[in-house]
């Protein structure tokens, strides 16, 4: 039974569509639960992560291989204080990558690419993002979501038409996002029809913020359908996946980017589709399953993020740490403060962690394991938000140099702002990260509370007669009776195994045991305190979720200090040291998060919150900028300033054509010049 067909009391019929909407987002449950789901139910699924992931030997020598290639491009000639200062990654430099082979490595061989797997992608991503932050997500945002949806659900004929382009020759798109579609991706207003002879779809709508949409060959493009539900008989929006590409009658790109933050060599298009005829053989996967399409294609782009703001975490506390041994101050080096030091430990702990966590999460998709949505989940949200604070001690301990544009770890900070934001904000991320991870272990709860508590909506007697009815199932009662024992009478269940092949982890393995029981503990004495309330409570969930997160990052970072220890590999005191800070550091964090969920501040947040809303209300919108649809308020805010920001208009782009045409190299031939007021 899902939590949608369960009686969802007190909470509002806006936030039961919301669960419902997100329940047929998420299609059918995997048979078998991940890792990241068995720790809600206090499980530790060893034979998921005891085992730290390597790839076999040929494959790490592919990618050693292309890794010093590409190494010694990026060290001695590739232009990221241009790009940044110029808006633009040169045609050459995207050439060059593809030359390399870097922008079709995911590509199977037979179709062009390296044919390399989703660890050594990442392993080139964080190398990547060590350097720039742009060229990365340039990368990233081709092969992890513009192309990958071929990759996965294409057809033969797709792959064969479009894999050895994207491999060798042109960018890809990725068109989810839209004016009124932001987090809410199952909102799209973009519509497919299908024609009634049923040879193509016809597609209206408009799309925002595609990376690369001005300079790319063929796009990814969400959009809705009717279809008939075969349960109901009744007709339903669905998203539906299409292939389209910019030799296409009706494709308008308006707009080919907008200056921002950082990533400022990026390009972010807005493309508006109108009558466009998309032949029904450009269709991706099946009708209805776009929304599928566009969440697995997201799990990958979820891992190169990380991997990008990884290797950026790393070069910034290199750097930062280089700075604090050489840089004086009170007669000494900075090195030498305390608190100084607190920083150079946490800096290289934490990377230690998001390095540990995003090659186990790359290990888990390249072994093909299926139930790893929360995983990669927990990992975009960790490395996102580690990731920054890391850069920003960085920034803190080089002091006024540190922000200054030709000591370069300014732009590191401002290109990595974004990962917060974007493919889920963390703030989505958190409470799905709860609600898919504890999603079955509640809706055992629920079906054991409802099964046996009163209802004051029921009469007496339908009461009496549901609640004894249940009281004489065993399988009712043997989960109920647990259950109580736990909530009531303060019985903690025994913590699970964690083994470890080093006996001197033994003390690791028993603490992180402990944790895991607690979490599930402390989840469902949560939703004992909170009920059907537990729903709408973002607060509560985000910390149960990040402990959960946490969990995995403590169990990542176990399994790979095993495995060093094992194999005697790398610089064992090292690794040791940063282990053993990153354990302490990760385990406070669940303790203070368990605590918080009796000691908070929430009751005070809600009355200054809606202080703050009504401060703003008074305030007069001419005075702020307002989102461009707002459906309460559009176009009542102040005025952008396009007069002073750098405009990028729109272009035509064609269609590459195989001999060169519309290659990576002409695309410059295409390319808008910039203006400016
Ligand atoms: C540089 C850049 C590149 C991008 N590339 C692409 C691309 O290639 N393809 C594409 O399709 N899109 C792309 N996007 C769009 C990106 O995915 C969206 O920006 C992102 O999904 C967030 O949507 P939004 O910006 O409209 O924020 P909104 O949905 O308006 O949300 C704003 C903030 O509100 C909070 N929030 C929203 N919903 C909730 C909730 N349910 N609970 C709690 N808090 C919430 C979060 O803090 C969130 O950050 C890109 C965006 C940028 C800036």
């Amino acid at each position: 039974m899902g939590i949608d067909t369960l009686k969802l009391k007190n909470v509002s019929e806006q936030d039961q569509k919301m669960i419902r909407d997100i329940e047929t987002m998420m299609g059918p449950e995997p048979e078998a639960m991940g890792f990241a789901k068995n720790l809600f139910w206090g499980r530790f699924r060893n034979d998921l992560v005891s085992s730290y992931p390597v790839v076999s030997k040929e494959e790490k020598a592919k990618c050693d291989a292309l890794l010093t290639e590409l190494e010694a491009y990026l060290k001695n000639e590739h232009p990221a204080m241009e790009i940044d200062r110029d808006q633009e990654i040169p045609e050459w430099v995207v050439k060059r990558l593809f030359d390399m082979g870097v922008m079709g490595m995911t590509v199977p061989e037979e179709y062009g690419g390296l044919g390399l797997g989703i660890t050594s992608y990442n392993r080139v991503l964080e190398m990547i993002g060590a350097h720039c932050g742009s060229t990365g997500v340039m990368v990233s945002a081709h092969q992890s979501i513009g192309c990958k949806a071929i990759m996965l659900f294409g057809s033969e004929e797709q792959k064969t038409r479009f894999l050895p382009g994207v491999a060798r020759e042109y960018l890809s798109a990725f068109c989810l996002s839209e004016p009124q579609v932001g987090s809410d991706a199952a909102g799209q207003e973009t519509t497919c029809v299908l024609s009634e002879d049923g040879s193509h779809y016809i597609l209206n709508g408009e799309k925002k913020w595609s990376t690369s949409g001005a300079l790319s060959g063929m796009y990814t493009v969400m959009a809705n359908q009717m279809l008939v539900d075969p349960k109901t008989g009744k007709e339903r929006k669905k998203i539906t996946a299409l292939i389209c590409t910019p030799d296409m009658d009706g494709i308008e790109i308006f707009e080919s980017n907008r200056s921002k933050t950082g990533i400022r060599g990026t390009w972010q298009a807005r493309l508006r589709f109108t009558n466009v005829r998309v032949p029904r053989e450009n269709l991706l996967h099946k009708e209805g399953r776009g929304l599928h399409v566009a969440l697995t294609c997201l799990n990958f782009g979820r891992c190169t993020l990380s991997a990008g703001i990884t290797g950026a975490a790393k070069y910034a506390a290199d750097q930062s740490t280089k700075w604090v041994r050489t840089r004086h101050q009170f007669g000494r080096p900075l090195s030498d403060f305390e608190l100084v030091q607190q920083r150079i430990a946490r800096m290289h702990a934490i990377t230690y962690a998001m390095d540990a966590l995003l090659f186990m999460m790359t290990g888990m998709l390249d072994r093909g394991d299926e139930d790893i949505m929360v995983e990669t989940a927990m990992t975009k949200v960790f490395c996102s938000q580690l990731g920054w604070e890391t850069i920003d001690d960085a920034m803190e301990i080089m002091g006024g140099e540190g922000y200054m544009t030709e000591n370069e770890l300014e732009r590191t900070w401002r290109d990595n702002r974004i990962h917060r934001i974007v493919e889920g904000s963390n703030e989505v991320m958190q409470p799905f990260i709860f609600g898919y991870g504890g999603k079955q272990l509640a809706e055992q709860m629920m079906t054991v509370q409802q099964a046996l508590t009163w209802d004051s909506d029921e009469s007496f007697g339908a009461n009496v007669g549901r609640i004894l009815s249940n009281a004489v199932r065993p399988r009712v009662m043997g989960r109920a009776i647990p259950l109580a024992m736990q909530l009531f009478a303060g019985y903690r269940p025994s913590a699970p195994k964690v083994t470890v092949a080093n006996t001197e982890l033994r003390g690791h393995a028993a603490r992180l045991e402990r944790l895991v029981r607690d979490h599930a503990h402390w989840f469902k004495m949560a939703s004992k305190w909170y009920k059907e309330e537990i729903v709408t409570r973002q607060a509560v969930q985000a910390r149960l979720g990040d402990s959960a997160m946490y969990l995995f990052v403590l169990a990542a970072s176990l399994s790979r200090f095993d495995r060093t220890l094992t194999e005697q590999s790398g610089n064992v005191e090292r690794d040791r040291a940063f282990f053993n800070h990153a354990f302490d550091l990760f385990e406070k964090r669940i303790l203070s998060l368990f605590r918080e969920l009796r000691v908070n501040a929430d009751d005070t947040m809600f009355a200054a919150a809606d202080a703050g809303m009504a401060r703003a209300d008074a305030l007069p919108n001419a005075d702020f900028y307002i989102h461009e649809s707002s459906p309460t308020d559009a176009g009542t805010g102040k005025p952008v300033r396009t007069d002073i920001v750098p405009q990028f208009p729109g272009m035509k782009r064609d269609m590459p054509n195989g001999d060169g045409a519309g290659s990576a190299a002409d695309v410059a031939d295409t390319k808008p010049e910039l203006e400016v007021g």
